[in-house]
């Protein structure tokens, strides 16, 4: 049976495809946006979160960590992460909840079981599952398990990728999955690279591929002024010649923010703005000029 490390199944989310959905986050990621805003997807192993502001001093961490990991510094604690193993220790003696793990190895079965409860939801509202990430497509065989299984109880399965990934992986799925919410980030491959440490060649030849295959394609676009807020009219034109069924322009938000710090990780969107409303709406219109329904999300 194949494992991924889960980090989080969100029950009643209405953002990540049609209807009412579960959306499954699978850590790993092979793009390093600058703008991610969820830094716990982008490592693959299970982390160790840190909150300080709730720690109470009661010294557990220091006794149950076998590395030595946790420091008593001049100006607090803190933890020394070249040192952290992930073993989840102190997370389990720290009765404040300062410590927590991010990421629990899980299977699919164990994942179709907490998914199907909520199927009910699903069936009234033409939702269904959604993996995501972190980019859930490096782990294709857990995907195609867990898919295999949903589908054979009749739920609806979504992928949301970023596409970066060979696309015999994509193969593996195909015939379990009825639609990808598939991001495009940028058209022009430097700035792509800049952004997000990789080109887009193989993003937008895979997306090409699934168009021809005649799969359900929802296109999603962060908007994140200043650093791709230009590309609107690039991406259209690239997107003119596919079945694409709707391009969702999704707004940066602050809420990722926050989540750096507790991981040891430094966010490195200082610049990234929260787009006026006439940024978006310019944006919406630069898809219908060209005849592909776009909406801000
Ligand atoms: S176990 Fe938790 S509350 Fe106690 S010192 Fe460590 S982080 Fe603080
Ligand atoms: S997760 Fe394990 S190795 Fe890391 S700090 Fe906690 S006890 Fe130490």
């Amino acid at each position: 049976m194949e494992k991924a490390t889960v980090f989080n199944i969100q029950r009643f989310s209405i953002y990540d495809g049609p209807g009412i959905r579960t959306s499954v986050f699978l850590k790993g990621c092979n793009l390093r946006c600058l703008w991610c805003h969820n830094p716990e997807s982008i490592s693959p192993q299970r982390q160790l979160g840190f909150y300080p502001e709730k720690c109470i001093g009661c010294g557990n961490c220091f006794r149950a960590c076998p590395e030595g990991a946790h420091i008593a510094a001049p100006d607090g604690h803190t933890i020394d992460r070249t040192k952290c193993v992930s073993c989840g220790k102190c997370a389990n003696d720290c009765f404040a909840e300062a410590l927590t793990m991010l990421g629990e190895e899980t299977t699919s079965e164990e994942v179709v079981r907490a998914v199907l409860t909520d199927r009910g939801y699903y069936e009234r509202s033409g939702g269904g599952v959604t993996f995501t990430g972190g980019e859930c497509m490096l782990k294709p065989d857990f995907i195609r398990e867990c898919a295999a299984l949903l589908s054979a109880e009749g739920i609806s399965v979504a992928v949301d990728t970023a596409g970066n990934v060979p696309f015999e992986s994509f193969e593996k799925v195909l015939p379990y999955a009825d639609l990808f919410l598939y991001d495009v980030k940028a058209a022009d491959p430097d700035l792509h690279r800049r952004l997000t440490g990789v080109g887009n060649e193989r993003i937008l030849e895979n997306l090409k591929r699934l168009a021809s295959l005649g799969k359900r394609l929802i296109v999603r676009y962060p908007f994140i002024p200043p650093y791709n807020d230009g590309e609107a009219e690039a991406i259209a034109s690239l997107l003119a010649p596919l079945p694409v069924e709707l391009v969702e322009i999704m707004p940066y938000h602050h809420l990722g923010e926050g989540k750096y710090r507790p991981l040891g990780m430094e966010n490195r969107a200082a610049e990234a703005r929260v787009p006026s409303d006439d940024a978006l709406e310019a944006a919406v219109t630069a898809f219908a000029h060209r005849g592909i329904p776009a909406r801000r999300t």
